[in-house]
């Protein structure tokens, strides 16, 4: 079956199609899951009178977003009652959240995403402890199935503390009383242990290699490297290797976590992956808000990629990535959600405007990332670093069809200037809300607004049922007890010195 999906503009993400890959009155021709050709529209209509036709001069066609890091929620944590605490104190204090099961959270991540425009994403798994570790994946799994939407599944493990980074050191700074108790505490395991992993992605990677629908792929996804022993990380790598996964890795989200590499190791976790041969092409680095330039050097020289999560970043207080320098070391660059952005929403338009503008810094000769830059990395970068480059991404024959229709009539009306380029408009002007259709690997999963293989209605009303409120005093006493203790030992480290990349108001 041929479809035509037509629009004022087609953004293809290919030179060849025009300057910045832009076809005006253009249009794809879609067969089954695959683009035929991209070209005019009333061409393409004269060689295809029979193909059906979606879209009219009302709407801008452009590949799906791809939200490259996030960790598949749908109810946002602070719909579930979480608190935009620096990551380092909300390690220690979890502000008691409601509970959702998983396949339904899953679903509504999904269906959110839909919404906004998102065909594909990486879900970093969050485990809630061993006992659910291999169960809660599946069930996710299973959501991500039935939704449609392309996904990089992400299995998570750490095998060192997740309260603090230097378990002994922190102990060390405690009263004698309590000493004991946060020993136990902190090595409590909170994902599977690795035996259990590497058999779990063994089996998994080998299931979804071979999934005739094609929409999901395993990835790796240590914690972090302040949370991950060096043979854990040796040990992901030989199987991303053999297996040919993706890894991501949260790297240098916050400047506790550059403080301690450079205590702890004499270098940065950059320096410190390196020289464990961690990095690679099919590596990622989600967050790198505390990358030297040293570092976005050895990250381009590996051909790592850096996936940046601008709204996260400020509401958990860990500050701004330096895009423009990571930019011109010409390291790939994504962008994600991290479930949690600046309208506690799933808009990837936001997303990029936030990322333009937070780099646009005083001074006539601050550099700036061009926004067609931008908007790649939220589609054809985010493709390509989720391991999806060959099938999604662009808007050209050969790929298989990920793309969106968005109503342009709060883009353009009542005017916009003719010389205003098209993704800028989008940049400056889009909104998820103007999402109309979503196609993934050809199959229409939303039109005219409304989901066409989900049923949202149900799906809200059955995790509406489910949602367990937080228990007033759930969590762990002792955790209170350490919180001062915790603000104490990293307050400490704030004496590093450091070099801003970003001088945004200084007197
Ligand atoms: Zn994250």
């Amino acid at each position: 079956m041929n479809t035509l999906v037509r629009g004022r503009y087609v953004l293809t993400m290919n030179e060849r199609f025009g300057a910045d890959g832009i076809v005006q009155d253009g249009a794809v021709l879609v067969s089954d899951e695959n683009i035929v050709e991209v070209g005019k529209y009333k061409d393409l209509k004269a060689q295809h009178p029979t193909a059906t036709i979606i879209g009219s001069p009302r709407y801008w066609v452009m590949p799906g977003f791809v939200n490259a890091h996030q960790h598949g929620r749908g109810m946002t944590s602070f719909q579930l009652g979480g608190l935009d605490e620096p990551l380092e104190l909300s390690r220690i204090k979890t502000t008691p959240q409601a509970q959702v099961p998983p396949y339904l959270d899953t679903l509504y991540a999904a269906l959110r995403m839909i919404e906004a425009g998102v065909t594909t994403c990486l879900h970093y798994n969050s485990s809630r402890g061993p006992a659910q570790y291999e169960s809660d994946i599946r069930e996710r799994l299973r959501a991500y199935q039935q939704a449609g939407i392309r996904v990089s599944f992400g299995l998570d493990i750490r095998d060192r503390s997740h309260m603090v980074y230097g378990d002994e050191d922190f102990v060390a700074t405690l009263p004698p009383d309590l000493q004991e108790r946060a020993r136990q505490r902190m090595m409590q395991p909170r994902t599977a242990n690795a035996e259990d992993y590497f058999r779990l992605a063994g089996m998994l990677s080998h299931e979804y290699g071979n999934n005739p629908e094609g929409r999901i792929k395993i990835f790796l996804t240590p914690a972090g490297p302040q949370w991950c022993s060096e043979d854990l990380l040796r040990a992901i790598r030989r199987l991303s290797e053999e297996r040919g996964l993706g890894i991501q890795i949260h790297v240098l989200e916050t400047k506790y976590q550059r403080a301690y590499f450079s205590r702890a190791y004499g270098k940065s976790a950059v320096e410190w992956l390196d020289e464990l041969g961690f990095l690679a092409p099919r590596v990622s680095l989600a967050h790198g808000v505390w990358l030297s330039e040293r570092d976005a050097g050895i990250i381009a020289r590996t051909g790592s990629a850096v996936v940046h999560n601008p709204s996260s970043n400020l509401r958990l207080k860990s500050g701004i990535a330096p895009l423009a320098l990571l930019h011109n070391a010409r390291i790939p660059l994504a962008l994600g959600l991290d479930s949690s952005t600046l309208n506690d929403d799933m808009d990837m338009l936001q997303e990029m405007r936030l990322s333009a503008n937070l780099q646009r810094t005083p001074g006539v000769a601050a550099a700036t990332v061009p926004l067609k830059d931008i908007f790649r990395m939220g589609t054809a970068n985010g493709s390509t670093v989720l391991g999806w480059g060959e099938v999604s991404g662009s808007l050209e024959p050969g790929k298989q069809a990920d793309m969106i229709l968005l109503d342009s009539r709060p883009l353009s009306s009542f005017y916009l200037s003719n010389g205003q380029n098209p993704i800028d408009a989008l940049l400056y002007r889009g909104r998820a809300s103007s999402v109309d259709t979503v196609m993934v690997n050809g199959e229409i999963l939303y039109q005219g607004k409304k989901h066409l293989r989900l049923n949202a209605q149900d799906i809200s009303k059955q995790l509406k049922k489910s949602i367990q409120p937080a228990a007033r005093n759930a969590g762990d006493p002792i955790e209170a007890e350490l919180l001062p203790y915790a603000v104490r030992y990293y307050q400490a480290w704030d004496d590093e010195p450091l070099t801003p990349h970003y001088i945004v108001n200084s007197i």
